[in-house]
């Protein structure tokens, strides 16, 4: 294997990728940077799905070998809303609507709903394909609860509204480190990386 290609057109993931990865040994790569540009309609029912979809497409316009494409699926599930946006998450309200917007609405739902109602996740699917077909796929997924007020500047999305007990602040308070050691993403890139070495 000689390089990774990350499917996703998001600077921040992107951003989070290249730093959980940075101790590796490996050329890594956005799609953009690869120069794919590609409009991939993610039509999956789950996260493992949507992830697969990405990679494979992507991979299917790879001809060299010892190239693996990557590519996630993520989102927030929030148990009181059973388990909403999930895997809307981006599309949540509309795809350009502000993050701001969208935790406002989500406070609002969640208006009145005790702490312990009001547990979440973010989850993380990451697939790997290459150009002879999909390799395996892997999970991650970090649990904490939908705060009462936004909080934090670091992160992105959803971050300000989810809070981590162990930590009693948002994920957007934590530094990239400690996010990225404890995240979902973290996790299941920490778990493909293992995966492809062997
Ligand atoms: P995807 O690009 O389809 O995987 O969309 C994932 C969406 O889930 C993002 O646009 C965010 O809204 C949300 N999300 C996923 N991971 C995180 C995270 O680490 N922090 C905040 N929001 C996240």
């Amino acid at each position: 294997m000689k390089k990774v290609i990350f499917a996703t057109g998001n600077q921040d993931k992107m951003g989070e990728i290249r730093s959980i990865l940075s101790d590796w040994d490996m050329e890594i790569q956005s799609m953009k940077e690869a120069g794919i540009a590609l409009e991939i309609v993610e039509d999956g029912k789950t996260f493992e799905e949507n992830a697969c979809i990405k990679a494979n497409a992507v991979a299917a316009q790879i001809h060299e070998e010892g190239v693996v494409v990557l590519a996630d699926d993520s989102g927030l599930e929030i148990d009181y809303l059973n388990r909403e946006p999930g895997i809307y998450s981006a599309r949540y309200l509309g795809e350009d609507t502000p993050y701001k917007v969208k935790n406002e609405k989500i406070l609002e739902r969640l208006k009145g709903v005790p702490k312990e109602k009001r547990t979440a996740r973010f989850v993380c699917a990451i697939a790997a394909a290459d150009k002879n077909g999909q390799i395996c796929v892997t999970r991650g997924t970090i649990e904490g609860y939908i705060g009462w007020e936004p909080s934090g500047a670091n992160g992105f999305g959803y971050d300000p509204i989810f809070y981590l007990d162990a930590y009693n602040c948002s994920t957007a308070e934590l530094t990239e480190e400690l996010k990225n050691q404890l995240s979902h993403r973290g996790k299941a890139l920490r778990a493909m990386r293992q995966k492809l070495e062997k």
